[in-house]
C-alpha cells in the first residue's frame, strides 16, 4: 500500500494540540470532536490518533488493538449523541470520505457521524 501521509493535515495539528477542538470522546488511540461545520444537529467527526490517510488505509495497516479502539469509541460516540436507534434514537449516518472521487477534504482517516435530523438518500443521482 502506497499512502504518504501529511504530518502538517489539519487533523495531524489538531492531535498535536496546535489547533483547538471540542472533543466528544478521548481514548488510548481515538479522538472523536464536532465537525466545525456541521452539516446536521449532530456532527462529529471520529479519527484514529495513528498516520492513516483513509479508511482502507486504516482497516490494511492499523494494528488490531487501534481497530478494536477506534470501532469501540465509534460506539460509545454514537451513545453519547443519542442516535442509535437501538436505544430509541433516531438513527444516523456515518460517512468516511476517501480520495477525489470520494471528496476528501482531509487527508487524515475520520468516520464522519452524523444525526439530529432527517438526512434523506444517502447519494444524489449523478
Ligand atoms: P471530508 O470532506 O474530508 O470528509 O471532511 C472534512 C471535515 O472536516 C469537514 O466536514 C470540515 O467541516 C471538517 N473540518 C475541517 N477543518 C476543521 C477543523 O479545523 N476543525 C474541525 N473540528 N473540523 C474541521
Amino acid at each position: 500500500m502506497a499512502y504518504a501521509y501529511d504530518s502538517e493535515n489539519i487533523f495531524a495539528k489538531i492531535l498535536r494540540g496546535e489547533i483547538p477542538n471540542d472533543t466528544v470522546l478521548e481514548s488510548e488511540h481515538t479522538l472523536a470532536f464536532r465537525d466545525i461545520h456541521p452539516q446536521a444537529p449532530e456532527h462529529v467527526l471520529v479519527i484514529p490518533k495513528g498516520p492513516y490517510v483513509t479508511h482502507d488505509h486504516f482497516a490494511n495497516e492499523a494494528s488490531d488493538a487501534e481497530i478494536v479502539d477506534f470501532t469501540r469509541t465509534y460506539g460509545r460516540v454514537c451513545d453519547l449523541l443519542g442516535v442509535s436507534p437501538g436505544d430509541g434514537g433516531g438513527g444516523f449516518r456515518s460517512i468516511a470520505n476517501a480520495g477525489q472521487d470520494g471528496v476528501q477534504e482531509v487527508p487524515h482517516f475520520h468516520m464522519h457521524i452524523l444525526g439530529g435530523r432527517p438526512l434523506g438518500r444517502m447519494l444524489q443521482p449523478g
